[in-house]
Formats: C-alpha cells, sequence, structure tokens
C-alpha cells in the first residue's frame, strides 16, 4: 500500500475513533486528571513529547522549536481537542520537555528498540 494511502486511511480510522471517545467522554466524563479532556495532554507528568514520534521535527530529526522553546504535535487527537492551544495552523503547541498525551508513541531505533 503506498505511504500516502496509508496515512489517509490512518487519518480516516482516527476520526471515527475521536467521536467513539467523544461519547465516552459525555457519558463518562473525563478520564486523565490534571490533563485536557479529549486527549489527556498535561505538562506535569514523568513522561515528554521529545521522544514521541508525533512531535513535529525537522529534516535533520531535530524537534522544531518555535521562539519561545515550544514543539508541534501532529496527532489526530491532540488536532481535535478544543482545550490543546494551537498556532496559526491549527497545530497543536506543546512542552518539548514537560508535555505528554495519552497518545505518547515513542521512537524506536533501527533495531526496533524503544529509544
Ligand atoms: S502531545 Fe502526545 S502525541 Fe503529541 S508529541 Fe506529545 S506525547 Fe506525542
Amino acid at each position: 500500500m503506498c505511504e500516502r494511502l496509508e496515512k489517509k486511511m490512518a487519518e480516516k480510522s482516527w476520526l471515527k475513533k475521536i467521536a467513539g471517545l467523544k461519547r465516552l467522554l459525555s457519558d463518562v466524563g473525563s478520564l486523565w486528571p490534571n490533563s485536557t479532556k479529549l486527549a489527556g495532554y498535561g505538562e506535569d507528568g514523568p513522561y515528554h513529547c521529545e521522544d514521541c514520534v508525533y512531535l513535529k521535527r525537522g529534516k535533520d530529526g531535530k524537534p522544531f522549536a518555535d521562539e519561545d522553546g515550544k514543539g508541534r504535535c501532529v496527532h489526530s487527537v491532540m488536532i481535535a481537542d478544543s482545550e490543546v492551544k494551537k498556532d496559526k495552523s491549527f497545530l497543536p503547541i506543546v512542552n518539548i520537555e514537560h508535555g505528554c498525551c495519552e497518545f505518547v508513541d515513542q521512537k524506536k531505533d533501527e533495531k526496533g528498540k524503544e529509544e
């Protein structure tokens, strides 16, 4: 399957999951303490966006950082989370060192081990 088609399918599957998650949250309320309701984004946990595959990176593989040192997240649930601050391109603004959400996915090295 070509990469573009895979990406499109992934985004579609996230739309369905996001709708289901919103229904669940409206039934049971917030799931994660001290975090946004939908994505569970917070900035006081032990994990961080720095190692996550959804953190926006430059061609050199280093995290993108704006003038305030903040990064950008490209995860669909973070984009759909109205409580998360967004930039002009509607990308979620995240704290690279202290931010994290329920959808963190750690980068893997060449051997498939988490870095
Ligand atoms: S907010 Fe979540 S998905 Fe986005 S970069 Fe941070 S840990 Fe990854």
